[in-house]
């Protein structure tokens, strides 16, 4: 809904990434003044319509929708950004169908890097209910020792400097510097910043960082790629769950 640049080039890419994939999608670009009523109700149709598997509302709604009602009305097996509550518990449990794909994309970057997590000292830094809490829960489900940090945290370097495997999600750029880094860590960067130059940068200061850490992942190019990816994959899991074609 509306007009903020950053979500037209996310659905963008994922509009693309569903033609790549040879995946039917419908994109709904709703007008800024659009109620919430009208928009609960084209989530209705979907959730009954037999060849849609996934719906995504890209957030941020606008300040007139209230984002949790919204979120509450994709119908659990569509819910493809693993959003709303049922999911949300089901990740807990660690009985799930579908990942938030952000922190699902950080997990198949380790995997595919060939990091084992187990015993691992992991550092989260960011506790929002689509980035940092959901990381911290998949890094425990891979017999990870998980510390989340967030704003009230005090001495957040010495936190971060005793991390392996450290996940800036703060929103903040170049935040976590070299000298908050252990030796040979390997550090996901999560943030997508755009600074008044219009140039993307993380979370992490990346030339310093890449001094210390032993493996770390650029921005643009390491996480963003995988979540959208992830999205792919959920979609494809929601097809299995719903029964759809
Ligand atoms: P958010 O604003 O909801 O959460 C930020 C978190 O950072 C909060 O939990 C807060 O406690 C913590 N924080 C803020 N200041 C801090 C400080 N000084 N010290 C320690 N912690 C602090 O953001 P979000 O939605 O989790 O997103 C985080 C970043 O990740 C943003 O840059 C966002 O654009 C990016 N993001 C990227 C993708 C992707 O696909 N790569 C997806 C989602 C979000």
């Amino acid at each position: 809904m509306g007009e903020d640049p950053a979500s037209q080039v996310y659905v963008r890419n994922k509009e693309r990434a569903c033609e790549e994939c040879g995946i039917y999608s419908e994109k709904y670009a709703l007008p800024e003044e659009t109620t919430q009523d009208e928009l609960l109700a084209l989530i209705d149709k979907l959730n009954k319509q037999e060849n849609i598997s996934g719906i995504l509302v890209q957030l941020p709604v606008p300040a007139h929708i209230d984002e949790k009602t919204v979120i509450n009305a994709i119908d659990p097996k569509k819910d493809v950004d693993a959003f709303h509550p049922v999911n949300v518990g089901k990740i807990m449990v660690g009985n799930y169908d579908f990942v938030p794909c952000t922190p699902a994309g950080v997990m198949e970057l380790i995997k595919e890097s060939g990091i084992d997590v187990t015993g691992k000292e992991c550092v989260v830094v960011g506790r929002s209910n689509i980035v940092g809490k959901p990381q911290a829960m998949l890094l425990l489900h891979s017999n990870g020792t998980v510390t989340i940090c967030h704003s009230k945290t005090k001495d957040l370097a010495e936190k971060t400097k005793a991390a392996d495997i450290l996940v800036a999600a703060v929103g903040i750029p170049n935040f976590i510097k070299g000298d908050m880094i252990k030796e040979g860590a390997v550090v996901i960067d999560v943030g997508i910043n755009r600074l008044e130059n219009k140039k993307l940068c993380g979370d992490v200061e990346f030339e310093s960082a890449e001094k210390v850490a032993g493996a770390i992942t650029p921005v643009p190019g390491g996480v963003g790629p995988m979540t959208v990816a992830m999205l792919m994959k959920n979609t494809v899991r929601a097809a299995v769950v719903n029964g759809t074609k």
